[in-house]
């Protein structure tokens, strides 16, 4: 590609994005294509010739655009979000005419003096007090794993990368059954084992783990000889939210000298509007912090940030030459690929800044605080409607909701058939999880461009496909 066609292709990219997100509204929320329709569509080989970028963007158009969710939809109320914020999307443009890889300090200074920088807007933005730095990760997955795996060395004197576990005694790790899956994987590639992963019971609305119940558990390790680790706490957990209370598992950690990580992959955001503060009470006891703002702050997908309370136990779990410890970040240097599993970096932190500035922090609190307060607005109207129950009141603005299957029928298969015909339906897009072995509808509001019509859209789409569904 020469000089001339990458500028009229790389203005036709932009262009086509920009008609692309004018137009979501006219497209179905989710992909309605069946399984293989996209790969029979597409050539088994690459080709040996070169083919004209006119050809190639056709296809696109045809073959690969129809078999997309489109993630950016204002009425995409599904999973939760992952937003891209049209600012944090130019970023991205530029981040990927650069193609810097920002492993060490030199490998692109500004990319790690800018993610320092956007690091401690964030850490104040959310209340966080000023001990805390962070880096940021491709996923909260690898965030968690990182984690685990400072719970482990910490707990194993920093010997287990060097033996492995065999022969050591079995490490523990604590959680509710309210966590993302990212945590048993985390635990499985540390290869601390699924059974070492202790599931505390939980009460209450926010389905916290019961920290009696917690400190009991760790007792009853430490007795029967087992090395108690880490505490993975959730705030805003992904099935209905369920949310520990932070403070009173810091204490409980505290007493026995445990790890604390924080998973607040989704509600993390919405830490910025200091009215939301509550559901991560004591959080400023916590070791180890993670936060997606791709998903409901409005940084281009991928964006994960991890703060810790002290770094250096990360870098010692991680880095290659721990000795980089004896100057790490006191003379300005921070290579950040020593707190990552990832050697590899993309320029992340650019999106972070071009978005905090482009809407400013009161600009991306308006619009989480429109997201609840619309979300907590369609749960009242449902909760009104006769035929429909709200399972799990809104955290934040997720909520999950049932309807009564037609003369008592079977509830889970009426469950799905609702979320189906929704989805089918095209105009707003839902998933489903399961409550306390029960089927329910999720549905959270977190989508950059949703405005409160597209909420009142989805009522409509609901109230209308379960009609739909009671008059077959
Ligand atoms: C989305 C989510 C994750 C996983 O995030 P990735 O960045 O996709 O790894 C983990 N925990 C919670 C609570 C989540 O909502």
């Amino acid at each position: 590609m020469d000089e001339e066609s990458f500028r009229d292709w790389s203005m036709k990219a932009a262009e086509w994005g920009v008609e692309y997100r004018r137009t979501l509204r006219e497209r179905p929320v989710r992909a309605q294509t069946t399984p293989g329709a996209v790969a029979a569509a597409i050539a088994s080989s690459a080709p040996e010739t070169a083919e004209p970028m006119e050809a190639i963007f056709a296809d696109f158009e045809e073959t690969i655009l129809p078999g997309m969710t489109h993630w950016q939809h204002p009425r995409f109320f599904a999973y939760f979000p992952a937003n891209a914020a049209p600012a944090s999307v130019v970023a991205e443009y530029l981040v990927s005419a650069m193609a810097a890889q920002c492993m060490l300090w030199q490998t692109s200074p500004a990319a790690t003096e800018l993610e320092t920088r956007v690091i401690d807007w964030l850490r104040q933005a959310l209340g966080l007090p000023g001990r805390f730095s962070g880096v940021i990760q491709d996923s909260a997955s690898s965030a968690t794993l990182a984690a685990v795996l400072v719970m482990r060395e910490r707990a194993l004197g920093w010997q287990g990368n060097r033996e492995g576990l065999a022969g050591q005694k079995p490490v523990r790790i604590y959680c509710s059954d309210q966590v993302h899956t990212s945590i048993d994987r985390a635990i499985w590639v540390a290869g601390i084992g699924e059974q070492n992963l202790v599931r505390i019971p939980v009460a209450g609305p926010l389905r916290a783990m019961d920290p009696a119940e917690l400190e009991a558990a760790i007792r009853r390790d430490k007795d029967a000889g087992r090395l108690p680790a880490g505490i993975v706490a959730s705030v805003g957990g992904t099935s209905v939210g369920g949310t520990d209370d932070v403070a009173a598992v810091c204490a409980v950690a505290k007493k026995h000298g445990l790890y604390v990580h924080v998973d607040a992959a989704w509600a993390g955001s919405a830490m910025i509007c200091e009215e939301f503060r509550g559901y991560w009470k004591g959080i400023e006891e916590a070791d180890s912090v993670v936060f997606n703002p791709h998903k409901w702050l409005g940084a281009q997908f991928d964006c994960s940030v991890h703060f810790l309370a002290d770094p250096d136990s990360l870098v010692k779990t991680l880095a290659i030459q721990p000795e980089f410890l004896k100057t790490h970040g006191r003379d300005g240097v921070i290579n950040y690929s020593e707190w990552t599993v990832p050697l590899g970096r993309r320029f992340r932190a650019l999106k972070l800044w071009f978005l905090m500035r482009a809407y400013g922090l009161d600009g991306l609190r308006e619009r989480i605080r429109n997201h609840v307060a619309w979300s907590q607005k369609l749960a009242r109207r449902l909760a009104k409607t006769p035929g429909f129950e709200i399972v799990t009141q809104p955290m934040l603005s997720l909520f999950s909701f049932r309807h009564r299957p037609p003369e008592g029928g079977p509830a889970d298969d009426h469950t799905l058939a609702l979320v189906n015909a929704i989805n089918d339906a095209g105009q707003i897009y839902l998933t489903q999880t399961r409550v306390d072995g029960q089927l329910a509808i999720r549905f959270q509001v977190g989508q950059f461009d949703t405005s409160e019509a597209d909420v009142d859209a989805a009522y409509d789409a609901i109230v209308e496909a379960a009609a739909a569904l009671a008059g077959k």
